[in-house]
This record gives C-alpha cells, structure tokens and sequence, in this order.
C-alpha cells in the first residue's frame, strides 16, 4: 500500500487532450475539425446553470440517482476480513453506469441543437444506454454493429429497435467493433451539422476521455458522500473493474485527492497469454488505437492484438489515457482477475447478498473477496458497475449453477 495520494496533478487533461503522454488527438484534420467544435461546445454548455440543473433533474427523476452503497455484511463475514461496500450502479435505469455519460452526451447533443446520436457497439450495451437517451431526448439514434455481434447478441439488438434506434450492419473485415468503429466514424463525417458521435467509454480522441469522466464523476462524488455518511471514514480501497475505464475513473475521480487506495481490476481471460486476457494497463505498452494514445495490448507489428474475456464489455485491446498516465504516476495500481475467479465472484454475490452482477461488475466483486480475506480490517468499496441479467443465459448454459458445475465445464 504506497500509492502516492498527494501526487495527483493539475486539472487533467491539458489544453490538448493529453493526460502526461496519453490521449490526444490522432485523427484526420476533417474530424479533427468537429472534434474541436464538440470540445468547444462542452466547456461553455456544460457550465451553465440550465445543463446543470437539467442533467441534475434527469439523475434524479429519470435513473433513479443517487444510487445507494450497500454493505454487504454477509459477504464480508464470508471473506472475514475487511468490510465489503458496493456501490450500486446496477439500480440505474438500464441497470449499469453507462447510462450516466449517455444521457450527458444527449443533453449536450440537445444544447448543440443536433438531430441524430451515431455511435458503434461491441455487445451492445453502449447502443442500448446511447438508444434510451435518444428516446428521452426525442432524438434520431444510428447504432453500427458488427455481423458477427449482431448475431451473438440478439436480445440488444431487439432493445435498440424496441427504442427507436436504427442498427447499421457492418459487414466488412471482421465484422465485430473495431470496423463498427471505423463505419460510425464514416457516417459521422457524411453529416457533422446535424449529428453528433457518442462514445461508450473514456476512450476514443479529445474531448471524449475528459467528457465521459465527468459525466461518470457523479458516481465518486456520490459514494464518496454516502460512505462518510455511514462509516464516518473514507474507504481504505476503492476498486471497479476496467474495460476502456469509464466506470472506474467516475468512482475514483470522486476520491483522487483522498488517502484511498485505488485499484483498477483487469480481465485475466482464461490465460496470461496474448490473445486470451485483455489486461491492457498490466501487460500493455503505449500505442495508438482509435485516434488516441494508451497502453494498448500490441501484436509484433504493433497493432492492437486480439483480446478475450469472459465479460464482453472489457475486452479491449486499449485502456483510457487518464488510467494510462495515473498508473505511470503510480495513482492508480490494476490487478487481475481470470474468468474462473470472476465465476465465483458472480455465484457468490448472487447466493450470499441476493445481487446478480454482471461478469464484468463480477471481476471487481471476486477481487474484493480476495483482497478482503487479506486485509485484517478496513474496509473496500467496489463500484458494482451494471446488473448481470444480460449474462444469465450465456453462465448458466455454459458454466452451470455453482462453481463445482463450473470447474467441471471449464
Ligand atoms: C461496458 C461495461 C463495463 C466496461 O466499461 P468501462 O468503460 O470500463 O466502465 C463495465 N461494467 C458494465 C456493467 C458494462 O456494461
């Protein structure tokens, strides 16, 4: 434990986008052009006193905020070490996090007076939150999808339509996110006037990774406030599982400044090595992908390498440039955990707290249990990122009910 809380430096990101060497902008000057225009719009808009108060009403009347933190006692007598929190992100409308930089960037889509949200989705729990704000705000909404994803994830792709949404079939290369990426991108510059690109996560150029942390900040203002409520102290460790980092940066933004151990927890996959695990910040080195700088999980070329894990929502090859300088900084420390540990964690929470988080939530949960068991006392808050209905099919079918089913599948 000797992370170096006072460290933390000025407001990140700087002038240009960058966090230390990270982030940026590595875009053609045609995109550039409405990247800087959207950077532009945010700093006077989301300052104002009516975006204020409107996206404040929207937490509080529309997602259900504030979220509560739970102690999960039974779980934390179980481990029988430190005291397990969650943070409940999992009660949001549309039952995860996503939703809170969603509906920030419909609203400023709405100020910037735009007609249409386009963005591209993995799984597509991206395109289900960015489809919900849409319909909330009245807006057009085009969803580009892989084939291949379209067809692994069909109950969100009928949630998409059932919203209003239009999903763009993408059916070149791999068909899967990296060519929905580069189709969304397409269609965004065929009409920069009246649309407006959403990202999923604190990924992507500038201003995407400062606007998706602030508008995530919510949750680590939120916790931050509920947790000195009820303890009358701060957390010693804060984790949160890390996919591109979104939901991470919100509830560790809330306690940067603080002398709280920060712990972004890594999908170890089924193997440690390349192409089964999607452990960026752990085995990554700094690259490009998708118009910005991070660690990045690179092939012999140099170009992002395949990732796998058991949560579809962490496998990217990428991680956030705020996670990347902050772990450079030695602010934030990423550990991992494989699919197995994540099993357990899902089981467990299910059977001891009556919670089902989703594989990706599971990650940060199973490495609570872990690091709780060695922690004599103190205490741990986890942000339980999303619910695991999504993931109930997929781990009851092929993992069975339990962890003694589970091992003798695996
Ligand atoms: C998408 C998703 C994640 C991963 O995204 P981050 O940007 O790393 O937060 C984590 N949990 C849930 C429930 C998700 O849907």
């Amino acid at each position: 434990m000797s992370q170096d809380y006072a460290h933390y430096p000025k407001q990140y990101p700087d002038q240009t986008g960058h966090f230390g060497q990270y982030g940026g902008s590595y875009i053609p000057p045609e995109l550039q052009v409405e990247m800087d225009k959207i950077t532009d719009a945010y700093h006077v808009i989301c300052k104002t006193h009516s975006f204020i108060e409107e996206l404040r009403s929207i937490r509080k009347h529309y997602q259900g905020r504030p979220t509560p933190v739970f102690h999960a006692g039974r779980l934390s007598k179980m481990c029988g070490g430190a005291q397990i929190y969650l943070k409940r992100e999992d009660l949001n409308h549309t039952g995860a996090h996503k939703l809170n930089h969603c509906m920030g960037e419909g609203l400023l889509a709405k100020y910037m007076g735009k007609k249409k949200l386009i963005a591209e989705t993995g799984a597509g729990q991206h395109g289900v939150a960015l489809a919900t704000a849409a319909a909330y705000f009245g807006l057009e909404c085009e969803i580009h999808m892989g084939e291949v994803d379209i067809a692994k994830e069909a109950p969100n792709v009928t949630r998409m339509k059932l919203l209003g949404a239009t999903v763009v079939p993408v059916s070149f290369g791999l068909k899967t996110l990296k060519e929905a990426v580069d189709s969304a991108f397409e269609a965004y510059l065929k009409d920069p006037v009246n649309s407006i690109y959403c990202i999923g996560s604190v990924v992507g150029p500038h201003p995407f990774p400062m606007m998706v942390r602030d508008f995530q900040n919510i949750v680590g203002v939120e916790s931050r406030e509920q947790f000195l409520d009820m303890t009358g102290s701060l957390p010693d460790v804060v984790c949160a599982c890390v996919g591109g980092g979104s939901n991470a940066m919100g509830i560790f933004s809330g306690f940067i400044n603080d002398p709280v151990q920060l712990i972004g927890i890594e999908p170890g996959g089924r193997s440690l090595n390349l192409g089964d695990h999607a452990a960026t910040a752990a085995f990554g080195k700094p690259g490009l992908i998708h118009g910005f700088k991070c660690y990045l999980l690179q092939d012999e070329k140099g170009d992002p390498a395949p990732v796998y894990s058991i949560a579809s929502g962490l496998d990217y090859p990428g991680v956030g440039p705020e996670h990347s300088a902050l772990k450079d900084e030695g602010r934030i420390s990423y550990e991992i955990i494989n699919d197995l540990e994540t099993l357990d964690g899902f089981y467990t929470l299910s059977r001891v707290e009556g919670i089902i988080p989703a594989l990706e939530s599971a990650h940060a949960v199973a490495y609570s249990m872990k690091l709780a068991r060695e922690m004599k006392h103190g205490s741990i808050l986890v942000n339980l990122s999303g619910r695991g209905d999504k993931d109930l099919d997929f781990v009851t079918q092929t993992y069975g009910f339990n962890m003694k089913e589970a091992r003798s599948r695996l």
